[in-house]
């Protein structure tokens, strides 16, 4: 059976509806994790990067309620998903207010389950990927730098740089001030070096080939003669 690359962690003292659980979900492509008390639990959500917590609240240890509340202090975005007991219908209320996201009722159908997982990691990544593209976006010219997601665009279109070009790149971006090649090299390959730094030029110049629209007359990563490399956040001249 295929990986879907997501993980959930079950946090659940009933080994049979764990077993269920875990079956199911595998099933479906998840990769799965549990624990059988509330600290674990706790300690799980908050260690393990699961992409989403299917949470009981009648728990050894510490419950449902608590653990809820205390994920939701460190982690504003990760999906808990509340097991309640269909008889308890004021627990579904409480577990919403203190921050779940969602609860599903015991006895459930596997369908219904699973609907939820998916549909709760799915409004996740949407959710943290619009707070990321309202933050730390920088913009100059056609270019857009989003340093969340390591992304750079010119025009919309997705630049294809590899680690090291995008690290220079956001150096001299933001450093935004005349760079030394010993500088850079400092910064960005991350140790003092002494020798060869045309390194650093075979480096800029394929950057400026993916950047500029014509590398030979950069734009953006200009050069200033035996001093360094700078980044043009005016963009004054661009008007094509
Ligand atoms: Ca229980």
């Amino acid at each position: 059976m295929g990986s879907n690359g997501k993980t959930v962690l079950i946090v659940e003292d009933e080994k049979t509806i764990v077993d269920i659980l875990e079956f199911n979900l595998k099933l479906a492509g998840y990769t799965v994790i549990a624990a059988f008390d509330g600290i674990t639990g706790l300690e799980m959500a908050l260690n393990a990067k699961p992409d989403l917590v299917l949470l009981d609240i009648m728990l050894p240890r510490l419950d449902g309620f608590k653990v809820c509340r205390a994920i939701r202090e460190k982690d504003a975005l990760l999906p808990v998903l509340l097991l309640t007991a269909r008889e308890e219908e004021e627990d579904k209320v409480l577990g919403l207010e203190i921050g779940a996201d969602d609860y599903i009722t015991k006895p459930f159908s596997i369908k219904e389950l699973l609907a939820r997982v998916k549909a709760n990691i799915r409004r996740t990544m949407y959710d943290a990927q619009t707070a990321e593209d309202s933050a730390d976006t920088l913009t100059a010219g056609k270019l857009t730098l989003n340093q969340n997601r390591m992304e750079v665009r010119r025009a919309g279109e997705t630049l294809e740089l590899s680690q090291r070009e995008y690290d220079i790149l956001c150096y001299l971006w933001k450093s935004g001030k005349v760079t030394s090649r010993e500088e850079l090299m400092e910064k960005v390959w991350g140790y003092d070096y002494y020798g060869d730094l045309r390194v650093v030029d075979v480096a800029v110049r394929r950057l400026r080939e993916k950047l500029e629209e014509n590398p030979a007359e950069p734009r953006y990563i200009l050069t200033r003669r035996g001093a360094g490399y700078y980044f043009d956040n005016e963009q004054l001249t661009i008007d094509n």
